[in-house]
């Protein structure tokens, strides 16, 4: 007799809800904050700077702008790319919303290429048949912290004349053949959301090694607002700056910056724990015939934001949804990442539809997302992996 499942009116696996990712907030994090709000500056201080600079230094660019958002800074680095109207710019569908709207803010016109069904990464060949005389720039995410593949996508980049963006939200500490991402694309782009491998609460930056870009980017993080003196037409008067471009206030605050430093000491400590859990979850269910476990390239070291199974449904006696349902009813805050963006009814307004990118739409009715995040508990990490194999063999056909 199988043991009845929570969902079914039996006794959870958990008492309390697991959430599938949480910060992790130390004492040192709390003394940072507060040694700055006791300082001169809240905003635009020396904070800013500084991490700045101990993110640029991590990755090894010679830039680094930090942002209000990882938003912020992927729309930032679309008006440094000078998208504009009339501009087709490739990226996923299989992505936050976040990634495809930072074109449409700036007028472009996202083109979505398929995924890899292996990695869930953007398909280098599918980009390849995409590129026209009108796209301006790549938007390839590395989805769940393993990197997409950069020496392809930038070759093909570099033979059209357009420029890279990485969108690195999930990806900051990942390496690429032995390199960490942040340098590889024309800009790359980070996000310190609470979810994400280091948070700020919200917060984001773009690194770089092009000085031209880092300006534009500066630019606009300040309203288009300068006061470099090369810069601007009336260097004569001592209180004079100048706007020489539309930009927003996408800035970040220096309290935000000083949890930030202090996050990023913390950083090797944390993807090693991730990937502790990730490994956990590998050998527990590697031979499990009922969903595999997420496909790792050899020649990648993937940050691991993201620990994703994909079910086989062909084997199970009940889709998607009712196995979701299930391990919320154990208390496993599991989660989809995620649907394809031009499923959304905004993207329908503005043209787009189901069946542009099959891959991504086979995927998406497939994966189901595990918790995962460094203060998970090995007792956690155990009861995600009862709760799993509770329900697919409840479900399992015979
Ligand atoms: C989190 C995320 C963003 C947006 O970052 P925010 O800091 O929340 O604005 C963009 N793209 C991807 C892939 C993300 O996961």
């Amino acid at each position: 007799m199988k043991e009845l499942l929570a969902v079914q009116g039996g006794k959870p696996v958990r008492k309390n809800f697991l959430p599938y990712g949480q910060q992790w907030i130390g004492k040192d994090d709390i003394k940072a904050i507060v040694k700055t709000l006791k300082s001169e500056y809240l905003t635009t201080g020396p904070k800013i700077s500084e991490f700045e600079e101990e993110i640029a230094n991590y990755v090894g660019a010679k830039y680094a702008i930090v942002f209000s958002s990882g938003t912020a800074a992927l729309h930032a680095a679309c008006f440094a790319a000078e998208i504009k109207e009339e501009d087709e710019v490739i990226t996923t569908p299989m992505t936050f919303v976040a990634t495809a709207n930072s074109i449409l803010y700036q007028g472009g016109k996202p083109v979505f290429a398929d995924i890899d069904r292996r990695t869930y990464n953007i398909d280098p060949k599918d980009i390849n048949a995409k590129i026209t005389k009108k796209t301006k720039a790549i938007i390839p995410v590395s989805f769940t912290g393993q990197p997409v593949d950069l020496e392809e996508i930038i070759n093909s980049a570099k033979r059209n004349n357009i420029l890279v963006i990485e969108d690195g939200s999930h990806s900051l500490g990942a390496n690429y053949k032995d390199k960490k991402v942040g340098t590889i694309a024309d800009m790359t782009v980070f996000s310190f959301h609470p979810v994400k491998n280091i948070t700020t609460g919200e917060g984001g930056a773009v690194t770089t090694n092009s000085k031209v870009l880092y300006q534009k980017l500066l630019l606009f993080r300040t309203h288009g607002i300068t006061r470099d003196k090369n810069l601007i037409n009336n260097s004569q008067e001592p209180w004079y700056y100048e706007q020489l471009e539309l930009g927003f206030n996408y800035r970040i605050t220096d309290i935000q910056c000083a949890m930030g430093i202090s996050q990023l000491r913390k950083i090797d400590w944390f993807i090693n724990r991730r990937k502790k859990i990730a490994n956990k979850y590998n050998e527990a269910f590697k031979d499990n015939e009922l969903l595999s476990v997420p496909y790792q390239e050899d020649n990648c070291f993937s940050s691991w934001h993201l620990y994703i199974i994909q079910l086989n449904l062909n084997k199970l006696k009940v889709g998607r949804k009712e196995i979701f349902e299930a391990l919320r009813a154990e208390n496993i805050g599991v989660n989809v990442h995620y649907i394809p963006v031009y499923y959304h009814p905004y993207y329908n307004k503005i043209g787009y539809y189901k069946g542009i990118c099959p891959n991504a739409e086979f995927i998406y009715d497939r994966i189901i997302t595990l918790p995962l995040f460094p203060k998970m508990k090995n007792r956690d990490v155990r009861d995600v992996i009862e709760s799993v194999i509770k329900v697919l063999e409840y479900f399992k056909k015979h």
